[in-house]
């Protein structure tokens, strides 16, 4: 195990900003997670946990403690019942999990295809697109619990999942190091084709999409907005989007609706748990003046996509802050609705 020091992690990041880890340490097995937990707390060092990093914003001052990169591969597959279970590593690409369950017709994350990140990333947020979310498939996570260096099987009702939630980033935040990941899917099953984009996209299509054609469909609307990391697409530098969509009471819903239909606009929105509503960010920020394109500094709003802040190149993560503020604030005035960022902040 080697830990290296002062390390860049920008190039560690699909935002491509920040400073330096102090010491970072790329871990491939339980004892190698066991060896730099005990480096960390013999030199009572914060630590951090580290996927593909594609939903961070680092600091400019970097990470003062250890970056603890999970790097576990491996999947093994079995059947139970009538699913299909795959036991994958944390490290694991997750778009290469999602190709090779498709390849093999297994259904249930075909929506989730060209999400960057690692396997190990996507419970924390309960990683959602185009209709579907991993709560919907994940089986049980195998963790690492930092409060007592026990390994703790997970099922999924412990994981606490909701809306780009879940206890990882909420309740037991920094508790667990997620080691692997079960995900129970279902053989020969059909393609889930809901979403607005998908249905549009296979409208006048003969017969109902395969899986493997759902998810060329999703990796080519994703392209077409920016949200799939493409080296030549200055518009992916990004940390996907940038706002979560706010989740209004039935009479935070009704004040929205009345601003808006002082300015003869109507808000797009959707049903969400006990009578909420979920409204979309991308118009309230497109709304407040901050149209797709935005800004001519290093900073700016993606050409494609009004929710993902863009690295234009050699932008600090104060800059991506500061646009975020201006955004924050722009709607808060407009709108009455203060917009929570769905990054994950480190060293700030
Ligand atoms: C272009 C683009 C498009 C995106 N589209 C979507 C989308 O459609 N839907 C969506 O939900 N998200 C999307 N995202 C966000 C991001 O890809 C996901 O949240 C992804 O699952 C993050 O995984 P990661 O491995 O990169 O985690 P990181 O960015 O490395 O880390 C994110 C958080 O997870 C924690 N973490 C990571 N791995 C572990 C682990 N093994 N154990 C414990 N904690 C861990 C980290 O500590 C951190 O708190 C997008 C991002 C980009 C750049």
């Amino acid at each position: 195990m080697l830990i290296q020091e002062h390390v860049p992690l920008a190039p560690l990041t699909t935002l491509q900003v920040g400073g330096s880890a102090r010491y970072l340490v790329e871990v491939k097995s339980l004892s190698e997670v066991c060896e730099a937990v005990a480096f960390a707390r013999t030199r009572s060092l914060p630590l951090f946990v580290l996927g593909g990093g594609s939903n961070l914003v680092v600091s400019d001052a970097g990470w003062p403690g250890l970056v603890l990169k999970v790097s576990i591969v491996g999947t093994e597959e079995r059947s139970e019942k009538d699913k299909a279970l795959f036991e994958v590593g944390a490290g694991e690409d997750w778009d290469k999990l999602v190709a090779r369950v498709v390849a093999q017709n297994c259904a249930g994350i075909e929506c989730l295809s060209g999400i960057p990140g690692s396997v190990g990333g996507t419970p924390v947020q309960n990683v959602g697109a185009y209709g579907q979310e991993v709560a919907e498939t994940i089986q049980s996570i195998l963790a690492f619990d930092l409060r007592d260096n026990q390994m703790r099987e997970l099922c999924n009702e412990a994981c606490g999942f909701n809306y780009r939630t879940s206890i990882f980033n909420t309740s037991e935040r920094g508790r667990y190091i997620v080691l692997r990941v079960t995900f129970a899917l279902t053989p020969e099953g059909e393609a889930r084709v809901h979403y607005t984009d998908l249905k549009r996209y296979f409208s006048g299509w003969q017969g109902v999409p395969t899986l493997a054609e759902t998810r060329d469909a999703v990796r080519k609307i994703r392209a077409s907005k920016g949200m799939l990391i493409s080296p030549g697409d200055d518009d992916s530098r990004s940390a996907g989007s940038f706002f979560k969509n706010p989740v209004l009471s039935p009479e935070q819903y009704q004040g929205l609706s009345d601003r808006a239909a002082d300015r003869r606009l109507r808000i797009p929105n959707y049903p969400a748990l006990e009578m909420q509503r979920k409204v979309s960010a991308a118009w309230l920020v497109e709304h407040s003046g901050f149209s797709k394109g935005f800004g001519s500094g290093r900073v700016g709003i993606s050409r494609k996509h009004a929710l993902a802040i863009v690295n234009r190149g050699e932008a600090t993560a104060a800059e991506i802050v500061g646009l975020q503020e201006q955004i924050q604030q722009r709607v808060e005035d407009i709108w009455g609705i203060r917009l929570m960022p769905e990054p994950v902040f480190v060293g700030f």
